[in-house]
């Protein structure tokens, strides 16, 4: 697989059996478009999420489609405490006793503003869900990743956390955040466990935050989550055992 770009990847369809991956922001959009296709191949998917509600439609259409029975882990990232990420932790140990796949995936877009007058509480609870939510997770569910024979921890990236914009405010800046905590854990995992870490910029993509991003933006111009599943199922997936440290695009 030396070479290959994750985004013209061709999984097989068994590409993710018996496999257990946590995917947040599991709900709407990219998540639940990953949670499907991880599901459709194979993997038994932890729905992670603020609504209770949107992720038993998601459940249900996974069992429907005849997927493995997922999980849902219903947390909201803006208000949860140490004790509620245990309890997660606690609840993947005693169900599988290890966690083969962590996509960090909710986000928030807050205020498309200058930095000058950029709410404070807007940056604190976006860098909070973006950036801190994710660290925290990752460090209550390492234990658990430590135990699977091959873990793929993928973090979601964007293009203005690569370069700075005008008026991305918090959400760029969480963004550069991600990409750098992607970086210092690959380096802390490379040659001592069979964990791998990567970034991965989904490119506009058509959902609810690139409406809000840009309203005036026809809905068909971007494509659809399910379209650009190929570059997600490469980086969770044994084939890209060994690719560590990397940041990767969905689109061209
Ligand atoms: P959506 O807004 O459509 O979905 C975001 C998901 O995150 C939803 O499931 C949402 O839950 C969940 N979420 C938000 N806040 C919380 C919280 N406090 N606790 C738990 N879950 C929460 O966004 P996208 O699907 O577009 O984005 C997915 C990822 O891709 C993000 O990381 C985004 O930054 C990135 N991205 C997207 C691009 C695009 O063009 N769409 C481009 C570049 C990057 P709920 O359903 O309850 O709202």
């Amino acid at each position: 697989m030396a070479g290959i770009e994750p985004r013209d990847y061709q999984p097989r369809p068994d590409l993710l059996h018996e496999r257990v991956i946590l995917v947040t922001g599991a709900s709407d959009g990219i998540g639940r478009a990953a949670a499907l296709s991880f599901a459709a191949h194979g993997a038994t998917v932890v729905l992670l999420g603020r609504s209770a509600r949107k992720l038993e439609r998601v459940h249900d259409e996974i069992r429907t489609a005849g997927h493995p029975q997922p999980a849902i882990a219903v947390l909201d990232l803006a208000k949860a405490q140490g004790p509620a990420y245990f309890d997660l932790a606690e609840q993947v140990a005693g169900t599988w006793g290890r966690l083969d796949g962590l996509l960090h995936n909710a986000a928030l877009l807050g205020e498309r503003s200058p930095i000058e007058q950029h709410d404070v509480g807007t940056w604190q609870q976006v860098l909070h869900v973006n950036l801190s939510a994710a660290f925290i997770l990752t460090q209550v569910l390492l234990p658990q990743l430590r135990r699977s024979t091959d873990a793929s921890i993928l973090f979601t990236s964007s293009g203005v956390g690569r370069r700075g914009k005008a008026y991305w405010g918090a959400y760029a800046v969480s963004k550069f955040g991600v990409e750098g905590l992607a970086q210092v854990l690959a380096e802390e995992t490379r040659d001592n466990t069979r964990i791998r870490v990567n970034c991965l910029n989904p490119g506009g993509t058509r959902t609810a935050m690139r409406r809000k991003a840009y309203p005036g933006e026809s809905p068909d111009a971007r494509p659809e989550p399910s379209a650009i599943m190929p570059a997600y199922l490469y980086l969770m997936g044994p084939d890209s055992r060994g690719v560590t440290g990397g940041s990767f695009d969905c689109q061209a």
